[in-house]
């Protein structure tokens, strides 16, 4: 037997390493015409929104928060049934969080939850499309109807989705991705932001890159000399370098075969799962052609940290996405409690993401499937004993 399998990883082909070897053979390693054309291959997947690279998906979240406008005392709403960052970015830049519960079924942000939540200090509310299965768009769009918020979606997971048709990248005011080995598509780390408004763009590209100002007709002092460039909004350095924006550029030209392999590989554990007792399978709206970055299954009868184990010691390298957001110590010590989001923290007691990415063989998924079986079976057989 090899060793532990993963529950995601990266595919890595020679083209991948083609695409990078080449811009390290070039004159430009960061900032240079791989980052264009990184961004432009990008918008052909957000139905044409405009996209701007950076260096990570947390970045990607606190750039697209700062675009936003996001500042101390300004509420961000945020399910918690998501990776810390989503949250945490806006708590940089002073936000206070307001968690919003998620609807059960798709366990992303529930737009009843998110309308109840939104006050006149509302900046944002970012949704999150868990596993890679959109967020429901249009009801979130009624529940920030009439306040000044801006609606953001969280799209690590979810790239190459659609909802009602529709793109992922297009279905939000701002939309973040990222580029993280175990997501859809790799750039080792690296991230981006679309954005609806062009004004909004223009702020999230300027935030990445220290807030600098070089357009002539923008500049406060234009005759200073040609070396002369401003700072008029506090930025930070966020940027991707050419080096992995070429291989974003290779692998994009995967995320077709990814996104089917994905879907083959679901609907082969929904077929092989449909009658195990013990498990709930995830399912998926019919507005929704997710992007399925995870297979979150549900462990029943309270036996999730058993079978994690168990399946663990057999060499699958199961996962638990995630732990609800405010039970992290430093939220529980600004005072969020435990129970506040029930649905999203009784769907944590019972969650485990079984092994999916695009190498994973019909054989090694197999080995997940029948680790699972047993892992589940020795507990019956001792209640039924
Ligand atoms: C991975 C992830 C992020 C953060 O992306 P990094 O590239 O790891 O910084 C943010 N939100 C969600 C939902 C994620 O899964």
């Amino acid at each position: 037997m090899t060793g532990m399998l993963p529950y995601g990883r990266q595919s890595v082909t020679e083209d991948d390493i083609a695409a990078v070897a080449d811009v390290l053979r070039g004159d430009w390693l960061t900032t240079g015409p791989q980052v264009d054309a990184f961004e432009a291959d990008l918008a052909t997947w957000t139905g044409g929104v405009g996209v701007t690279a950076v260096s990570n998906g947390t970045a990607a979240l606190h750039v697209a928060y700062a675009a936003a406008g996001v500042g101390p005392g300004d509420e961000v709403v945020v399910p918690p049934m998501t990776f810390v960052a989503t949250a945490s970015s806006a708590v940089a830049l002073g936000a206070k969080i307001v968690f919003a519960d998620v609807e059960d079924e798709t366990f992303c942000l529930d737009p009843a939850a998110a309308a109840a939540a939104v006050t006149s200090r509302t900046k944002v509310v970012s949704a999150v499309d868990y596993a890679g299965h959109p967020a429901d768009y249009d009801a979130l769009r009624k529940s920030v109807e009439g306040s000044d918020a801006l609606l953001l979606a969280d799209a690590a997971h979810s790239i190459g989705g659609t909802y009602h048709g529709r793109p992922v990248g297009s279905l939000a005011d701002l939309t973040t991705f990222s580029f993280f080995p175990t997501k859809n598509l790799t750039t080792a780390e690296g991230g981006a932001v679309a954005a609806l408004d062009p004004r909004v763009l223009e702020r999230a590209r300027r935030f990445r890159s220290v807030g600098m100002v070089r357009e002539r007709d923008e500049l406060r002092h234009p005759d200073e000399g040609g070396w002369h460039q401003e700072v008029h909004e506090f930025g930070l350095n966020y940027r991707l370098p050419d080096v992995l924006c070429a291989l974003g550029r290779s692998q994009l030209r995967r995320l077709g075969e990814f996104k089917a392999r994905r879907a083959a590989l679901v609907a082969r554990y929904d077929e092989a799962l449909a009658d195990v007792d013990g498990v709930l399978l995830p399912t998926r709206k019919s507005w929704a052609d997710p992007a399925w970055h995870l297979y979150p299954i549900r462990v029943l009868d309270g036996r999730r940290r058993e079978v994690y184990d168990r399946m663990r010691a057999a060499g699958i390298g199961v996962q638990v996405n995630y732990i609800p957001v405010h039970w992290h110590p430093a939220f529980a010590d600004l005072g969020y409690r435990r129970g506040s989001c029930p649905v999203a923290e009784s769907f944590y007691s019972q969650q485990l993401s079984l092994p999916l990415y695009p190498d994973l063989s019909d054989t090694d998924q197999d080995r997940v499937i029948d680790a699972l079986t047993a892992a589940l079976r020795v507990g019956s057989v001792r209640t039924a004993a």
